[in-house]
């Protein structure tokens, strides 16, 4: 098996580099992008005499504030050099990497031209570019995205995954509630759903079918009628209504629940907080090894079909915050499916904020999808047929999340939002205007050059749009491209959870160690119990020890520290009983009883996000991935030395076996 072997050259000029390698290619560039820019401002009106004369730097009050500049920057400069050196392959902490060059150039050399890409009047260039960065990402996802059809998907960018997922939120909304005011308005010659419960139960495509008939017969009408028409469907809207009153006058529906897996990012929680959905309403769906499980999906969906209760939507994760897993997308479409026999339709997004990129690992270059057999050529198990056909199956969801800023490798304020069919964005503009373009022909790019009318920010880094569009064109993102990052990545995964099950053998005498789930992609946890220990606190200041030894610490110099991972913890009424008593009897830990103070019911463990591409190199011999298991080995060692480790806890009880009971009053 040589998964791992071969280096691949074509990532060699990607990044800075942890050492700094490839400077002076970023340096080159810099340069010769900023001089650009200033010939730039000279070419515009060269007639102008300069504004700020030539021996003004000789005034004192000009060298005063270039001290006063220069002595803050290098203030800032030095402070930085505490941050966390994501760039390091001895970085395996958080969803966070090296750059890549082409966004980073990008970026930098957008900046001083400052577009604003709330609209084409503020950045004539970088809209565009957002728009094509929609329609790259649509491609990657499987979306349609040809802008000359008219069933086509739009993507934009957002400051992150959170506002990408609110925006998934109110797009769905409005899309559901927009039947039901077309009923309300009693809107003549279009054929409508019987009841409200119908209108609010409609598929997409046929929620988009009538805005779009509705359009279509507007445009058709005198212009005094068409306002009349207008005005009182807007008046029906819920974004016009607002929640209470909406709800209040549509006695038949209530307000519909969001379903999402337990590991869920709790940007999902913030999202319906901010529609005034309010919490209530997300419904947490019990997970099988940290997947949605469908089954429980589908008993769901049965209930609330029977008991009339609508569903906005329902999320599928596509690589989990906390394990990296993958919700079946594909069970996910089933479960609608038979739903939609009983009568009850909702949107199905994908919360793909971190593994939206290893859809990359899928596509051949002309968009089609690899079989399972041609992306399972290079690794060990993945990709397993599961996490194949989750992956198969996001061309049929409604919308999805992508955040270039984790697995894109860019700069932070880079998240972005894709829906399958763009026309449903029109319920989103902020100006009603958009029933006039219905009639005329403008074309797609035409149509979203005011991209802010439809998006929850306002103003918005141009640059940033630059970056993904620059990198998506450098990287193109298929397999044979872009798709070289995420499998250095995957194959690193895999190498280290091979390594992780040796090193459970290797220290077996100290330490019990576990992966507790079998990890989908790039991110692998692991759960560590003292041999003889029973007790879940102890267990967890033993982890805390560790975590502390893995962590950025202001106080402490950087170079003091080997590596650095981050920490999750495992909630048993997250995991369920059969879950839990797998990884506390596998751990040989006992079972957390849920009398016991609420700070104690969880069990704390290390996550490592391992998307640094040269954490293993065949060139120089470096394995990151065995260095930071020799380090593991070394710290636990250590640490269990010191005698007894536990009393440091203020758990006053020997190590080794003991009643369930004791040692917990401490
Ligand atoms: C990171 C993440 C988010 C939130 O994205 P931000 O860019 O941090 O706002 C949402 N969902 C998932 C699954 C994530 O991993």
């Amino acid at each position: 098996m040589s998964a791992t072997a071969g280096h691949d050259h074509a990532l060699d000029a990607c990044f800075l580099g942890p050492y700094g390698e490839n400077d002076t290619l970023l340096e080159k560039l810099l340069v010769e992008f900023l001089r650009d820019h200033v010939y730039w401002r000279r070419n515009f009106h060269p007639e102008d005499p300069p504004a700020i004369a030539t021996t003004a730097a000789q005034h004192p009050d000009y060298l005063a504030y270039e001290a006063r500049m220069r002595r803050e920057l290098h203030r800032l400069s030095a402070a930085l050099k505490k941050s966390v050196p994501f760039h390091s392959p001895r970085y395996i902490g958080h969803m966070a990497s090296d750059l890549l060059l082409p966004g980073l150039a990008a970026q930098m050399l957008t900046l001083p031209y400052n577009p604003n890409n709330v609209s084409e009047d503020a950045a004539p260039v970088t809209v565009e570019l957002e728009v094509k960065v929609g329609l790259q990402l649509a491609r990657m996802l499987g979306y349609p995205n040809d802008p000359n059809q008219d069933l086509c998907a739009l993507g934009h960018l957002t400051s992150g995954g959170t506002v990408a997922n609110y925006q998934a939120l109110r797009l769905a909304l409005a899309l559901k509630a927009f039947p039901v005011a077309l009923r309300a308005a009693q809107v003549p010659e279009i054929e409508l759903p019987a009841d409200d419960w119908s209108a609010f139960n409609l598929a997409s495509a046929d929620g988009i079918a009538l805005l779009t008939q509705w359009q279509r017969w507007l445009s058709t009408l005198p212009p005094a009628e068409r306002h009349h028409w207008q005005a009182r469907v807007e008046a029906e809207r819920i974004e016009q209504r607002g929640l209470v009153d909406f709800f209040t006058a549509h006695s038949q529906l209530s307000v519909p629940l969001v379903l999402a897996p337990a590991t869920a990012h709790y940007s999902w929680s913030k999202g319906l907080k901010l529609l005034g959905l309010g919490r209530n309403q997300l419904e947490l769906l019990p997970t099988r090894s940290m997947r949605l499980d469908p089954e429980a999906l589908r008993a769901t969906l049965r209930q609330c079909a029977r008991e009339r209760r609508s569903v906005l939507m329902c999320v599928a994760v596509l690589g989990g915050t906390e394990y990296g897993t993958i919700d079946p997308v594909d069970g996910v479409l089933a479960a609608r499916a038979e739903a939609r026999t009983l009568g009850l339709d909702f949107a199905v997004h994908v919360d793909a904020a971190w593994g939206g990129y290893l859809a990359t690992l899928f596509r051949h270059a002309d968009g089609s999808l690899r079989s399972r057999d041609e992306v399972g050529a290079e690794y060990i198990q993945f990709p397993t047929p599961a996490v194949h056909a989750a992956f198969a199956a996001l061309g049929d969801t409604d919308s999805a999340t992508v955040d270039p800023h984790k697995l894109g490798y860019l700069p932070y304020g880079a998240g972005a939002f894709i829906c399958r069919d763009h026309r449903a964005m029109a319920l989103l503009a902020e100006r009603a205007d958009y029933v006039f373009q219905a009639g005329t022909p403008a074309d797609y790019m035409t149509r979203y050059r005011n991209i802010g009318q439809f998006t929850p920010e306002g103003s918005k880094a141009g640059a940033v749009a630059a970056a993904a569009y620059v990198t998506h064109q450098v990287l193109p993102l298929h397999h044979a491209q872009f798709g070289r990052l995420p499998r250095a990545t995957i194959r690193a995964a895999e190498e280290f959870y091979a390594r992780a099950r040796r090193f459970a053998i290797d220290v077996a005498d100290v330490v019990a160690v576990l992966v507790p789930f079998v990890p989908d992609s790039n991110l692998v946890c692991l759960a560590l119990n003292p041999v003889g220990n029973r007790d879940v606190r102890a267990a967890n200041v033993f982890m805390s020890t560790l975590q502390g030894m893995l962590k950025c610490e202001p106080e402490q110099p950087l170079q003091s520290k080997e590596f650095f991972g981050s920490g999750t913890s495992l909630r048993p009424e997250m995991l369920g009983p059969a879950e839990t008593d797998r990884i506390f009897t596998g751990l040989g830990l006992d079972a957390i009883d849920p009398n016991q103070n609420p700070e104690h019911d969880h069990l704390r463990i290390l996550r490592h996000t391992l998307m640094n591409p040269y954490l293993v190199n065949r060139e120089n011999g470096m394995n990151y991935i065995d260095g930071y298991f020799d380090f593991l080995e070394r710290s636990i060692r250590a640490l269990l030395a010191r005698s007894p480790w536990h009393r440091e806890s203020g758990i006053v009880a020997e190590a080794g076996p003991r009643p369930a009971s004791e040692g917990r009053a401490a």
